[in-house]
């Protein structure tokens, strides 16, 4: 556990994960005796493991947890700021049957250098068989290389805070007599790139007009009223007031940019439907 943000969570949350584990089971660490999740190495110390996802409540299996070799846990947040080529390398070194502990063992640093540049130009590399291994999800094959997943929302698997399920969300749609404006305030959101927008961007698209500020109350006033169907605890500012879009989005403010609004995946999956049922 390194003192740095990941996946849009501060290291102050992922600390929370190990006693977490040791309250709830009274054991150190799981994954006891499993091989690296990523290269199948038996010889894993034990206590090495890796988490995606540290919402709460927390999850000690895949594909949330995983047990790591040391290597290969290195290499995974390593991955944003080694030489371009190099994390694609060593997923091509892995489906080669490699252990993460025989990547630097097998190639020279050289050797490494030329084939990442070979990569990052564009060029197939393919490495020989180490040995056969067990065709698997390879789920780091997924993982993004964009260092602002370190710190955004948009890169949390589960929102912070545990919001109402889809089926809640569909439920208070249908009670809250949704109109054309407000649909097409959550279409547009849910569509988003990474389900992520700014209000300037939701009026453009919504309201057909640059007027950031009318949708931030629009739109504001739709949470505002789902909230209170739910019965939801909206987050709150420091002078207690309600934000009422904290139940359908988690937001930060990206350097250089306007703030952002991300939208949980309940609410997406929620709208998806809405506009499926719509169009039938
Ligand atoms: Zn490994």
């Amino acid at each position: 556990m390194s003192n740095a943000h990941y996946n849009g969570y501060s290291w102050q949350q992922r600390a929370k994960i190990m006693p977490a584990y040791r309250r709830l089971t009274g054991r150190n660490a799981p994954f006891e005796g499993e091989p690296c999740a990523m290269c199948s190495d038996p010889d894993r110390p034990q206590g090495e493991w890796h988490s995606e996802d540290y919402s709460e409540p927390f999850s000690f299996q895949p594909p949330e947890s995983y047990p790591l070799c040391k290597p290969c846990h290195a290499r995974l947040h390593k991955r944003f700021n080694s030489v371009p080529g190099e994390w694609e390398l060593f997923c091509l070194h892995l489906e080669a049957g490699g252990y993460g502990s025989e990547f630097v063992k097998l190639r020279s640093l050289p050797d490494r250098q030329a084939l990442s540049e070979r990569i990052a130009a564009g060029h197939k590399v393919e490495l020989p068989v180490i040995r056969a291994r067990q065709p698997g999800s390879y789920w780091w094959r997924s993982l993004t290389l964009d260092p602002e997943s370190l710190v955004a929302p948009w890169a949390r698997p589960r929102p912070l805070r545990p919001r109402p399920d889809e089926a809640a969300f569909r439920l208070a749609f249908e009670e809250a007599g949704l109109s054309d404006r407000d649909i097409a305030f959550l279409r547009v959101h849910a569509d988003a790139p990474r389900r992520t927008v700014t209000m300037r961007l939701l009026a453009q698209e919504a309201l057909s007009k640059d007027d950031p500020k009318t949708a931030n109350l629009l739109y504001g006033k739709l949470a505002g009223r789902l909230t209170s169907l739910l019965q939801w605890e909206p987050d709150l500012r420091d002078d207690g007031s309600p934000i009422w879009m904290s139940l359908l989005a988690e937001g930060w403010w990206p350097p250089g940019r306007e703030y952002e609004w991300t939208m949980v995946p309940s609410v997406a999956e929620a709208v998806r439907s809405l506009v499926v049922r719509k169009a039938a």
